[in-house]
C-alpha cells in the first residue's frame, strides 16, 4: 500500500512504546514500577467530575462552537489575567481536543514547507514530529545539565536565521524540569526583538507544578507579546489527561487561522469536558496545590536517591514531574549478557534487571539522559530507587 509520505517522519513516541513494553511485562506477570508515562496519577476533583455529569444532564451533548463555548473562553480570559497578568480577548483564544491539538493548529497554521524552526533540546518529542508533519526544517540547539538544560540568549541569537519563521519551547519544561526566570526570559526576549520574524509558542502546560516559585509567561514581554502562541491545557493541573482539553492564546489572526483548521478536522472540543473545565478554570486551586505539594515531597525523595546513585548525574529539576539524569558514565559496562551502548540500551536493561521503566533520552533529542516520572506514589518511587540502584550497581 503506498501511504502518504508525510508520515515517513513520524515515528510513535518513546513513551508510548515503552509503555506498550511494560505492559507486555506485566501480562507475562512481573512486576514492573512504571516511570515512564507523563500523566497525574490523581483523580480528576470531584467538583469537576460533578459538572460534567450536570452538563451531560442539562443537554450540552450537541456541537459545541468551532473555537468553543462561549463560557469557556471567557473562563481562559479570566485564568490569564488573574493567573499571569495577561489580557486576551475571548477572541484570542481557541480551545482544542488537548495542548497537543492547540499545538499541532498552531505549527500547521504557521510552518510552510522549507520554514526553519528552532527548538532547544532537551524537548517534548511532538514539536519535532509537528513541524516535521508541516513540512518545516528543525534546528536544534543543544542545552546541557551544566546550565539546568537551559537555553542561552547567545546560543539562540546564533541559530536564528533569515528563513527562522518559528521558535517552541516549554517552561516548566518536559523532559528536564527546568523552569525560565522572568531575568532568564527577559535575555531571550531582548534577542528575539532583533528578529521581528520569528514567532515563538510558548508550551505552559505545566504552569502550576512549579517548585521554584510563581510562573512567568513569555507573553508577560509587550514587546513580543504579538508573536506569542500560549499553549496552555486542563491535562496536567486538573489530572485530566483524559478529557482531553488544551486551548491558545495568540493574536487574533493565528486563532482565525487555527479555527479554520479545526472546523475542518475535529469540529472542535469535547462539550462535556468544556463545560467541566469552566468550573475547573474559576474554581479554587486548591486540589492542584495538594498535587503540587506530593509532587514536590517526591520530586526531593527521587532527586536525592538517583544522587546517591554513583555514575547519575542529575539536574533539581524546578517543575513537571519528570526526573532527567544524565546516565552516559555507564555507556560501555556490561552486566551478564547486557552491553550497555546508549541511553536506549541502558532503559531496556532497567526495565528487564530492575523491572523499572523508563524513557530514553534519544526521545527527546538528548541521548546521554533516560526520563523517569515521578507522577506515581511513594511506595513505587522507593521501590523504583533501590531496585535501580542495585542493576546500576551491578554494571561494571
Ligand atoms: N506539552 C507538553 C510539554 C506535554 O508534556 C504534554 C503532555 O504530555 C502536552 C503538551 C499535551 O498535553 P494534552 O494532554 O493537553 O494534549
Amino acid at each position: 500500500m503506498q501511504l502518504a509520505q508525510r508520515l515517513n517522519s513520524v515515528t510513535e513516541p518513546q513513551t508510548i512504546k515503552m509503555a506498550k513494553m511494560s505492559r507486555e511485562l506485566k501480562a507475562k506477570g512481573i512486576n514492573i514500577v512504571d516511570l515512564s508515562l507523563g500523566e497525574p496519577d490523581f483523580k480528576t476533583p470531584d467538583h469537576i467530575i460533578a459538572a460534567a455529569v450536570k452538563a451531560m444532564n442539562d443537554g450540552f451533548t450537541k456541537y459545541p462552537p468551532v473555537a468553543g463555548f462561549p463560557d469557556l473562553l471567557e473562563a481562559i480570559s479570566i485564568k490569564l489575567k488573574r493567573d499571569n497578568n495577561l489580557d486576551y480577548a475571548t477572541s484570542e483564544i481557541l480551545v482544542s481536543t488537548g495542548a497537543k491539538q492547540s499545538l499541532y493548529n498552531a505549527v500547521m497554521s504557521i510552518v510552510d514547507p522549507g520554514d526553519e524552526v528552532i527548538i532547544p533540546t532537551p524537548f517534548w518529542v511532538t514539536y519535532a514530529s509537528q513541524v516535521q508533519l508541516a513540512g518545516g526544517v528543525v534546528k536544534y540547539i543543544n542545552c546541557g545539565i551544566e546550565n539546568d538544560f537551559k537555553l542561552l540568549p547567545e546560543q539562540l541569537d546564533q541559530a536564528i536565521s533569515p528563513h527562522t519563521k518559528l521558535f517552541m519551547f516549554s517552561s516548566p519544561c518536559n523532559p528536564t524540569g527546568s523552569v525560565y526566570s522572568k531575568e532568564e526570559l527577559a535575555a531571550l526576549v531582548k534577542v528575539f526583538r532583533r528578529h521581528p520574524q520569528v514567532l515563538i509558542i510558548s508550551d505552559e502546560i505545566y504552569e502550576y507544578i512549579n517548585y521554584s516559585g510563581h510562573h512567568v509567561s513569555i507573553a508577560q514581554f509587550d514587546e513580543i507579546k504579538d508573536r506569542v502562541v500560549v499553549i496552555n491545557g486542563m491535562s496536567k493541573a486538573y489530572a485530566m489527561t483524559g478529557w482531553r482539553l488544551g486551548y491558545m492564546a495568540a493574536p487574533r489572526e493565528i486563532v482565525q487561522a487555527c479555527e479554520k483548521l479545526q472546523a475542518q478536522s475535529t469540529s472542535g472540543a469535547n462539550s462535556i469536558t468544556q463545560k467541566a473545565s469552566v468550573v475547573a478554570l474559576l474554581s479554587d486551586l486548591a486540589p492542584t496545590y495538594k498535587m503540587v505539594d506530593a509532587f514536590k515531597e517526591r520530586r526531593d525523595y527521587v532527586i536525592g536517591a538517583l544522587k546517591k546513585m554513583p555514575g547519575v548525574k542529575s539536574n533539581n529539576p524546578d517543575g513537571a514531574f519528570y526526573a532527567f539524569p544524565d546516565i552516559s558514565a555507564f555507556f560501555g559496562k556490561k552486566y551478564g549478557e547486557y552491553v550497555i551502548h546508549n541511553d536506549l540500551d541502558l532503559s531496556m536493561y532497567l526495565l528487564n534487571e530492575a523491572h523499572v521503566a523508563t524513557v530514553c533520552g534519544t526521545a527527546f533529542g538528548a541521548p546521554t539522559c533516560i526520563r523517569l516520572s515521578f507522577a506515581t506514589s511513594m511506595t513505587n518511587l522507593m521501590q523504583a530507587m533501590e531496585q535501580m540502584a542495585v542493576a546500576l550497581a551491578q554494571l561494571i
